[in-house]
């Protein structure tokens, strides 16, 4: 059961249960067996894939953000307080910002808006009057405009400045609305993080204001007597920082930048850290991009100390702490639940070889002969002989000298020849190097029901890995070797990398599907960026989801969201669905007048293209 690493990543909110089964947990006595979940929403017809939220778990991901950086107050003796602010780029389904707003009334946890439609997302939330509405990101005036009729919506707009530019614009905006606003700065770091957002920090950074321009602000600032609407610094380091110590640089920079921004004389209230909040999705706490080598507390211990020494050593106030950490906040709550619907693999061969007549090609009988004697002493002469043989194969078979039979039975026992092996090497301490792809060459092709483009697009993009676990018969030694595969006509849909504690695997090991039984893989930790920058490769669209609650006594299905409809997605092309519809009619009318369909036929087939303009884009009835 181990062999998925559960206890390593789970962040306590999963764990292998009894039969077997993959289980949530929200408390001490809440736990339900994810497999119920599903069940009881197939009952209730919603089809599969779907993602599957807990609420419960954002919400204690946000306690648990704020009591780290509460306790880490306490032990060092910070004279003020921490107060986050969730930047909804990293989710902005509405069940993850309402329940951040709402949760995070207690800890005047704020929201960052990163573009006009952000900010008017972020406007409408019922947040502490104190708390932060950051707004970053590159402005128009109307996106300024609206910002500052959020400060006389009585909310706490801080409008960061990006670039050196936009200090006019607001302060232009600023005087036509007779609004006074409260800004941000958000500056060049020098240093930079680690891991794949490291270009985020460092001086070719796309964002921020270099030193030279910073001042320059708070010259113009003070020339017209508004020094006091410069409320922030801001730095941010990049996404997924794996390694603490650049955290605490990127900290150490930005607070002798308030520090200094002090003793000019700006009355600075916010030390914004940014984002950068790692989370541990392979569980092996490294530093390796899919890791972290540090855990909530260190990171608030981290940037909490680090600022009061340097604000100790120059004597100035400690500042408010802001952070603006969004994947460690929202990754644990979904996970996306994957129907496999069927394996193919070279090892998986369902057919039955037409027998070869007379005596077999010399070809044929070598490789029998080859597959008989291999054995872990010759295992590598086997396979160069057997690979030779494959390409021989090919030669002649393109020639006309081999028939199709022929061909077929060399295939077949090549790919016994590389199974036998593959068993071989598993038991092997040390395994060849060119023998390490031979895993990865045999696997079983589990293929899901999903899109990885529409549901894992960093998987896709930047190669980011999650958590892969069956969702059942975890009491059960898998015995397959798979990769997967999704139903888009695109070779890039596959996951050939999973999390492994000491590497990256190029396999996962799944059990053998059974005829008639669902199998159900589950890929965890999936709650950050993926909802938002998915896409609609082969039209697939959103997939349904369904947002649960669990208690003592078992669950509660909250909210049901319905998946796409085949329609949203095509009419997102530019198309009407109506229009369709009467192109399809007219189409099916032609085919009748010209004896093409009977009337009946017409009618089924129209019945059937409109039902599916109504239907979930993924495969169903299989
Ligand atoms: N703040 C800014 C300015 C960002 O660009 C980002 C994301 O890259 C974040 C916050 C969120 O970072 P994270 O998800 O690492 O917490």
């Amino acid at each position: 059961a181990d062999l998925y690493g559960v206890p390593t990543w789970n962040g306590g909110y999963f764990q292998i249960g009894a039969g077997g089964l993959m289980e949530v947990v929200t408390g001490e006595r809440e736990r339900v067996p994810l497999p119920d979940i599903i069940a009881e929403l197939r009952e209730r017809g919603v089809s599969l894939p779907l993602i599957l939220r807990f609420p419960q778990i954002l919400e204690n991901r946000l306690e648990r953000l704020n009591r780290a950086f509460a306790e880490a107050r306490e032990k060092f003796g910070y004279e003020s307080h921490y107060q986050g602010v969730f930047p909804i780029k990293v989710n902005q389904r509405r069940v993850v910002v309402e329940t951040l707003a709402e949760a995070g009334a207690r800890f005047r946890t704020g929201v960052e808006a990163g573009s006009k439609a952000e900010l008017a997302l972020c406007l409408v939330q019922d947040i502490h009057p104190e708390a932060l509405l950051c707004c970053n990101g590159f402005k128009d005036d109307d996106f300024i405009r609206l910002a500052l009729w959020g400060r006389r919506l009585g909310k706490n707009v801080v409008i960061t400045l990006e670039k050196f530019t936009e200090l006019a614009r607001v302060l232009r905006i600023s005087e036509e609305m007779g609004i006074r606003p409260a800004l941000g700065l958000r500056y060049k770091l020098h240093a930079q993080g680690s891991g794949q957002w490291e270009d985020s920090g460092g001086d070719r950074a796309k964002f921020g204001l270099s030193t030279s321009e910073m001042l320059s602000v708070t010259q113009s600032l003070r020339e017209r007597g508004m020094l006091d609407t410069l409320v922030m610094v801001h730095c941010h380091v990049g996404s997924q920082v794996t390694d603490i110590r650049k955290i605490r640089t990127a900290v150490r920079e930005a607070a002798q930048t308030y520090v200094e921004l002090r003793e000019l004389g700006v009355e600075i209230r916010y030390l914004n850290v940014g984002g950068g909040l790692a989370v541990d999705y392979d569980g092996s706490k490294t530093s390796f991009y899919a890791s972290a080598n540090y855990g909530l507390q260190e990171y608030a211990d981290t940037v909490v100390y680090t600022v009061l020494e340097t604000c100790q050593q120059a004597s100035v106030p400690h500042p408010v702490l802001v952070s603006e950490s969004g994947r460690a906040l929202t990754a644990h709550h979904a996970l996306l639940v994957l129907p496999v619907i069927d394996v193919v693999g070279p090892t998986k061969t369902a057919v039955t070889l037409p027998p070869l007549e007379g005596e077999p090609h010399t070809l044929v009988a070598d490789m029998r002969e080859l597959l008989e004697t291999l054995s872990v002493k010759n295992y590598r002469e086997v396979f160069y002989d057997a690979a030779s043989n494959k390409d021989t194969m090919h030669s002649l078979f393109d020639l006309g000298y081999l028939s199709i039979t022929e061909r077929a039975h060399v295939e077949e026992l090549y790919n016994r020849i590389l199974a036998k092996i593959a068993r071989i090497i598993r038991d092997l301490d040390y395994v060849p190097d060119d023998f390490e792809d031979l895993p990865k060459l045999l696997a079983d092709k589990y293929i899901c029901n999903f899109s990885l483009f529409q549901s894992l697009p960093d998987h896709w993009a930047i190669g980011a890995l999650f958590p892969i676990v069956p969702l059942s018969r975890l009491d059960e030694p898998p015995t397959r070797d798979a990769t997967l595969v999704d139903i888009t006509c695109d070779s890039d849909g596959k996951i050939e990398k999973f999390i492994d504690l000491r590497d990256v695997k190029a396999t996962l090991r799944l059990h053998e599907v059974r005829k008639g039984e669902p199998y159900y893989l589950g890929v965890f930790l999936m709650g950050a960026y993926q909802d938002v920058l998915a896409n609609a490769h082969n039209l697939f669209g959103r997939v349904n989801e369904a947002h649960v609650r669990v208690s003592e006594d078992g669950f509660t299905v909250e909210r049901i969201v319905n998946g796409q409809k085949a329609r949203r997605v095509i009419e997102n092309m530019g198309y009407e669905a109506p229009q369709l519809r009467a192109w399809l009619f007219e189409e099916a009318e032609e085919a009748r007048a010209e004896g093409r369909l009977s009337a009946e036929e017409a009618e089924a087939l129209v019945a059937t293209y409109n039902a599916e303009l109504v239907g979930y884009t993924y495969l169903e009835d299989i």
